[in-house]
């Protein structure tokens, strides 16, 4: 390989301890949701994981079924790993998930010991790792019992495929019973994976709390708002954005004149602070200091040197946070 880390790759960035855990992790850490599947040019992701990791972001988030196709982006992963990463396997926390729909029939989706024990083992051949740091269960299963799921996740680590485990998409209520779970089998649970943003809130009714109280950490996802919260939809919709692709989770008719009038607001607001919109929306998640990362995906390398600078500037002042709570509804 031809690539070397920068050396001062450590020197700008900070680490949060994730709950009361001995790892720290990146203000930043970026996710391979998109941009890295079949469809999509392997170099660019491979310069947005070079951009990453010289400037001291050490974790990379997968799931089975990043891509497209489900397994790409492990596979993408795995290769540009192979390729540039290997020498500094041991300053990267990497981490995949099962929980969504992955393979055909009645074990490739949900959290059955028996989908999420294959569905690592899969996942480590595609990435081409002997263990992952954190495996994940992705979403609640309404019918498998809690505690299968939560046995198989402290089979995993005890057979060595992931140092700690994480829950995403859980609720508080559930979230306490799977800590106290997991506590009584002695299980390292490190991490909870929640969608939250400045216009999706819903971690601060009991969920910040509840993982405050077990000593979990948090890494909060779509923090951008699927990129909604930055300055790319203010003049229309761009042909290369996640809105104008068929088939993404970002509906272009969510792209509203009463959504882009609130954007507008922001902006300006950012521009006051000195920040872009992205940065704003980051630092505002950071500001919480029970958020330990903040899971940005990229669709170029622009893009994340855009976002790295928001820890430059989390302090709000009272009258910036109304403002914003104002321009959306809050
Ligand atoms: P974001 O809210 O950060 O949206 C990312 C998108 O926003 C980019 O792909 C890009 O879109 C746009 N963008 C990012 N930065 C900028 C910028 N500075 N200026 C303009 N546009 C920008 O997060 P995601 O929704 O992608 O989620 C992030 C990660 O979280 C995922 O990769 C995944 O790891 C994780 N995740 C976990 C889930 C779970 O259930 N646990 C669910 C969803 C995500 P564009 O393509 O338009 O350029």
């Amino acid at each position: 390989s031809t690539y070397l880390p920068k050396e001062n790759r450590y020197d700008n960035m900070e680490y949060r301890r994730c709950g009361k855990s001995g790892i720290r992790l990146p203000l930043l850490s970026l996710g391979l949701w998109h941009n890295f599947g079949d469809h999509d040019d392997l170099e660019n992701s491979r310069q947005i994981l070079r951009t990453a990791f010289d400037h001291g972001i050490t974790h990379f988030d997968l799931a089975n079924n990043y891509g497209p196709p489900y397994g790409s982006a492990e596979k993408n992963f795995g290769r540009i790993f192979s390729e540039d990463f290997k020498p500094y396997r041991d300053e990267l926390i990497i981490s995949t998930k099962a929980g969504w729909d992955m393979w055909p029939g009645p074990y490739g989706n949900f959290g059955s010991r028996k989908y999420l024990i294959a569905s690592l083992d899969q996942s480590l051949k595609r990435m081409g790792l002997e263990y992952v740091d954190i495996f994940y269960h992705h979403r609640p299963d309404p019918d498998t019992p809690l505690e299968e799921t939560m046995l198989a996740l402290d089979q995993i680590v005890r057979q060595g495929k992931a140092l700690y485990v994480g829950i995403s998409q859980y609720n508080a209520e559930d979230t306490t019973k799977a800590a106290r779970i997991l506590k009584e089998l002695n299980t390292p649970f490190l991490i909870h994976q929640p969608r939250y943003n400045m216009m999706d809130r819903w971690v601060e009714d009991k969920l910040l709390h509840t993982l405050d109280e077990f000593g979990l950490g948090s890494i909060v996802f779509s923090p951008l708002e699927q990129g909604i919260l930055t300055s790319k939809y203010l003049d229309g919709i761009p042909a290369d954005s996640r809105a104008a692709t068929e088939g993404s989770y970002l509906d272009k008719n969510t792209i509203t004149e009463d959504l882009v009038s609130k954007i507008k607001k922001l902006n300006d607001l950012a521009s006051k602070r000195g920040q872009s919109l992205a940065q704003m929306a980051v630092a505002w998640l950071l500001k919480d200091t029970r958020v330990t990362s903040v899971l940005v995906g990229v669709s170029r390398v622009s893009q994340l040197e855009d976002n790295l600078e928001a820890i430059k500037n989390i302090q709000f002042n009272r009258e910036e946070l109304q403002q914003i709570d104002e321009i959306l509804g809050y």
